[in-house]
């Protein structure tokens, strides 16, 4: 305190430096010329303020085409679920089909979502009316896979049509190569989703809910893995929409054919 009271009274008394009327004028001069500069700054950046503004807002659908996601489960229907039965496809199948959502969406394609909530339960016939009503250009369901091994991981996506298989198959590829999972083929699946929709549709099993792996994954702070598979699944979607189709690689079929089980699972 004692300090401060001496501070303040020393500066009062200290005596006013004095200003030459030569460094009164110098400083003036420099005050005009910055002056000058800021105001050419602006005016060379005002035609591009303009220019700016003139750009019509986002165009929020550039794209034709149309893509109608349906987020596996959902409501009274949980799916499978991990061993220790904390974390559901219900859960991750949303997850999954926003981050995709937005990826389209960013990219100008029209989005459809069959859910956007975990508390609807909706039946598959409910699932393929509404993409249907809506013309959506493709139907991709997201599903994950379950198994009571918990050693057992891999990717894999069903069709019906024939119409569904390149669709199929580019989700699939795209999906397996980026969580770097074994690749199944794809497999006929009679489900009604995939059947009485009106458009090419696929459903992507992703991964293996059950597996041991995946788990950790899910289960990791930080875990980028349902971020992946998510971009994934967009990618092979854009990719079904570019890809000339001469230069699609042959796609491998599962032998395999998958009973129809209306319970959506
Ligand atoms: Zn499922």
């Amino acid at each position: 305190m004692q300090y401060n009271t001496y501070y303040h009274s020393a500066r009062r008394i200290a005596p006013a430096p004095k200003k030459s009327p030569t460094k009164v004028w110098r400083r003036a001069l420099v005050l005009v010329v910055i002056g000058i500069g800021v105001l050419a700054v602006l005016d060379s950046r005002a035609p591009h303020a303009q220019a700016r503004a003139a750009v019509a807002p986002v165009v929020q659908y550039a794209k034709a085409q149309s893509v109608c996601l349906d987020p596996g489960h959902g409501g009274s229907d949980p799916g499978a679920s991990t061993n220790d039965g904390t974390i559901t496809e219900r859960d991750i199948n949303l997850i999954v089909a926003k981050r995709v959502q937005a990826n389209l969406q960013k990219d100008g394609y029209r989005v459809y979502m069959t859910r956007t909530t975990n508390g609807q339960t909706l039946s598959n016939h409910d699932r393929y009316t509404y993409c249907n009503a809506m013309h959506a250009t493709i139907l991709v369901s997201i599903h994950h896979n379950y198994f009571q091994d918990s050693s057992v991981d891999y990717a894999s996506a069903l069709f019906y049509k024939d119409q569904d298989q390149a669709l199929a198959a580019d989700i699939l590829n795209s999906v397996a190569t980026r969580l770097h999972l074994q690749n199944d083929n794809i497999s006929q699946f009679d489900d009604g989703v995939l059947s009485e929709s009106t458009m090419p549709a696929a459903l992507s099993e992703g991964f293996f809910i059950t597996s041991d792996y995946e788990y950790s994954q899910l289960t990791t702070a930080g875990s980028t893995r349902l971020n992946d598979e998510a971009d994934a699944i967009t990618q092979g979607i854009i990719t079904y929409f570019t890809q000339p189709i001469t230069k699609r690689p042959a796609i491998n079929m599962n032998p395999q054919q998958i009973e129809r089980d209306d319970s959506g699972a």
